[in-house]
């Protein structure tokens, strides 16, 4: 019988033994908006966080169209054949209720859903990005003391999604589609430069040869472009998700990735400075926040503004006497 309110160490015993229901409801919790939750959510994490850690983390981007979804379903139903554990999450900061979100609610990666070793959780709805990635990062943690031992991030490149996801993980693929030229263009060196691999989906049929041609291309391109690993080498690979080719060999190069950047350090390295970066990412978007929510800031900002305008005082100078009456200890009470 499923309890209908769960205390804290229901949250932790149910996730810390795999549950998928008390998983799910705990990652509900973490995506909730009001302060008791949040109280609450963080409490179970802390409890939680020895579990975590343990999985290889596996971001992966790449345009609407590219294959995305059909290579996550073809990859995780291969990584679950092999006896792993997959959590599958978005990040999707145009996600919401009433807008609908770019990854779709089309009925994604049917297959993989139904598998017991695999659990599937879409973007929390709306909020900012930092809300957004808090909480996907919250929910890989959970999903770790899960026992997933494979997460995957997927996400769509909107804004900065690709590095907040580029933030979160070990290892980041970009999927890209055959085709010279025009498309070749689209894709932003800024992107390619944070790829450890690049991926061109639908080698398969009659599309095989352009897409010999695009890794010869790609290749090219990656030479001008700085690793966004030290030590390691991006290189382009073919696959396609409907015949299942090329991803043994996709896996086959984490894996590869894993053990070079965990004797050379890089690892560990990256981890460490994620964590720290993710500390200092909240500490901005907190004291942003109590700044502009402040009643005293609100209350002179408009005259300031104006003042701006009308040539009376500088952007630095109205900066310093908005600050001037911030009192940060009382705005975060
Ligand atoms: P996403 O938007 O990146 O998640 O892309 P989808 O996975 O939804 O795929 C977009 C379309 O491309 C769908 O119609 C897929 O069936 C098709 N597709 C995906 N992978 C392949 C592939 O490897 N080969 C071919 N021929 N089509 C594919």
């Amino acid at each position: 019988r499923r309890k209908l309110v769960l205390n804290e160490d229901d949250y932790v015993e149910g996730v810390a033994r795999g549950d998928r229901m008390t998983l799910s409801r705990a990652i509900t919790l973490i995506e909730s908006n009001s302060s008791k939750h949040f109280k609450l959510a963080q409490r179970v994490l802390q409890r939680l966080l020895p579990r975590t850690g343990n999985a290889l983390r596996i971001g992966i981007t790449g345009v609407p169209g590219a294959g995305k979804s059909t290579m996550i379903e073809a990859f995780g139903n291969m990584l679950c054949d092999a006896g792993h554990r997959v959590a599958v999450l978005t990040v999707d900061p145009t996600s919401s209720v009433t807008k609908g979100s770019i990854l779709g609610d089309k009925t994604r990666m049917g297959t993989l859903s139904r598998r017991p070793e695999a659990f599937i959780r879409p973007s929390p709805a709306g909020g900012t990005l930092g809300g957004v990635a808090r909480k996907s990062r919250e929910t890989m943690l959970l999903c770790e003391a899960a026992g997933y031992d494979v997460i995957i991030i997927e996400t769509v490149g909107v804004g900065q999604s690709e590095t907040t996801v580029r933030s979160m993980v070990d290892f980041f693929l970009l999927v890209v589609l055959t085709g010279a030229g025009d498309e070749l263009q689209g894709i932003k060196k800024g992107i390619m430069e944070l790829a450890d691999a690049i991926v061109i989906n639908k080698a398969d049929g009659d599309n095989l040869i352009k897409a010999k041609v695009a890794r010869g291309q790609y290749e090219r391109m990656i030479e001008f472009i700085r690793p966004a690993t030290p030590g390691w080498e991006t290189h382009a690979y073919l696959a396609s998700a409907i015949e299942k080719t090329g991803l043994a060999e996709l896996w086959e190069v984490i894996r590869i990735f894993r053990d070079k950047t965990t004797e050379t350090g890089i690892w560990k390295k990256r981890r460490d400075g994620q964590l720290l970066d993710w500390m200092n990412s909240m500490i901005d978007e907190h004291l942003h926040n109590l700044f502009f929510d402040d009643a005293i800031v609100r209350g002179r900002m408009p005259e300031v503004k104006e003042a701006i305008l009308s040539g009376g005082i500088s952007p630095t100078q109205a900066v310093a006497e908005l600050l001037s009456v911030f009192d940060v200890r009382q705005a975060a009470g």
